[in-house]
């Protein structure tokens, strides 16, 4: 009987389990356990946050791509009794991404350092969950023609893709085209600064970019929704999910953070998909597709929220979304280009070394900079990555050691 159940339930591997949208993820399938079961586990350095889901969960597989990290999360396993191979660097990584026994793999590592990975489990044609957004900046018509080569079915967790993907026509599901749809109207909650007025932006501090007013994540996209380069990464991620043009991609201020997205389509007919803002809305949605389950998340009580707002963004003081609309028309390298800037600018900024407003002027400076090529091999935009970094590095520290200089 026990056995029979096991068949049955779906193996999943959480890539980034110890972050937002993993904890999340974990949550989800603590939900339906007689549905899902846990293959493989991943993190960076928290060796013990790891351990902990390990005890719950009981993986085949832990990854720590931090090697010593790796060590002791092996002694406590082994201390443990657990039945688990732990393994760690990037050919780790992938290796939890491919395992035959995970029929999903959530893509839930921040960054660019999710591309190898999430690439690995697109082209072992497993569902792929894509929370992790940079990777489908950088090479988003890699991972397409590989998912259409491997036959992997590929669904958005960002919660506004996640809502066009179920405002789309039944022909987008099927594999087929987006028939009949004109716009998409990408929401966006606005972060915590749209009421704050610029002159005031210089002295903003990361504790207060990371204090968004709707969304519980990490501090990565927290800033990046803060400046609204999120929004701006989220239009070219639409471009390559849903085959649409960024001219065709309107952004929306909707401070609520109710209404996740919009597709309108030829008949100006506008469907769009309601929900309280949390994760696990979307994240049970794509686990289950195209079933549905329970996410344990609250129902929606529209008469409590009362009002729903709509405004347009401020481009003069959110310049980072007019550059990612830059990058989108240009293509080639330029959006991995303005994404492994952005990478570099945020990290800095959360490291106190640079102002809030210096954000976009590293990633203009550096798209300026950098050589950018129509080529959309993996090799080369895996080059475009690593020269972006160095250039947007020198410009911190020129600015670091001119400061210094300065204050003397
Ligand atoms: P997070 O910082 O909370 O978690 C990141 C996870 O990735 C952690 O498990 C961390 O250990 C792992 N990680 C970090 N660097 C790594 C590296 N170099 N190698 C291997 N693993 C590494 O981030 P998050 O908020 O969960 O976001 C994850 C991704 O999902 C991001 O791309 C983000 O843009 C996207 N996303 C997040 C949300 C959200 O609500 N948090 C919503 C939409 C999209
Ligand atoms: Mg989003």
């Amino acid at each position: 009987m026990t056995d029979q159940k096991e068949v049955r339930r779906q193996g999943i591997t959480v890539l980034g389990s110890t972050g937002s949208i993993g904890v999340n993820t974990l949550e989800v399938v603590a939900l339906h356990l007689e549905r899902f079961r846990v293959i493989a586990l991943t993190a960076n350095t928290q060796a013990d946050r790891l351990f902990e889901q390990c005890k719950q969960f009981k993986p085949k597989i832990a990854v720590l791509s931090d090697s010593e990290a790796a060590e002791n999360l092996k002694k406590n396993v082994k201390a443990a009794d657990l039945d688990i191979e732990v393994l760690t660097g990037v050919d780790g990584l992938q290796k939890a991404a491919i395992d035959k026994q995970a029929d999903i793999v959530m893509a839930a590592i921040v960054g660019a350092a999710g591309l190898l990975p999430a690439l690995a489990a697109v082209k072992s044609g497993k569902r792929v969950l894509f929370a992790n957004k940079e990777p489908l900046v950088m090479s988003g018509k890699i991972f397409i023609d590989e998912a259409i080569a491997s036959k992997a079915t590929l669904l958005p967790i960002d919660s506004e893709h996640n809502a066009i993907f179920q405002c789309m026509p039944d022909s987008f599901h099927s594999g087929q085209t987006q028939a009949g749809v004109k716009r998409i109207m990408l929401t966006c909650s606005g972060g915590p600064f749209l009421e704050t007025p610029q002159e005031l932006f210089d002295s903003i501090t990361p504790e207060q970019a990371c204090a968004h007013p709707k969304w519980n994540m990490g501090r990565k996209i927290s800033v990046d929704s803060a400046t609204l380069m999120n929004k701006g990464l989220e239009v070219i991620e639409a471009c390559w999910l849903f085959g649409m043009d960024a001219e065709d991609i309107e952004v929306v201020i909707h401070p609520q953070s109710v209404i996740h997205s919009m597709v309108e389509y030829i008949d100006s007919s506008v469907l769009a998909q309601l929900g309280n803002p949390d994760m696990r809305i979307p994240i049970a949605h794509a686990m289950a597709w195209p079933e549905r389950i329970e996410s344990g998340v609250e129902q929606l009580d529209l008469v409590d929220i009362a009002q729903l707002n709509f405004q347009k963004p401020d481009k003069n003081k959110f310049p980072c979304l007019d550059l990612a609309y830059q990058v989108a028309k240009t293509g080639g390298t330029a959006p991995a280009i303005l994404n492994a800037a952005n990478e570099i600018a945020v990290q800095a900024f959360l490291d106190r070394e640079i102002k809030f407003t210096a954000i976009p002027q590293i990633i203009e400076y550096t798209l300026e900079q950098s050589n950018k090529s129509a080529n959309l091999l993996l090799e080369e935009i895996l080059k475009s990555d690593r020269q972006a970094r160095i250039i947007a590095r020198d410009w911190i520290d020129t600015h670091t050691a001119a400061r210094k200089r300065n204050s003397r």
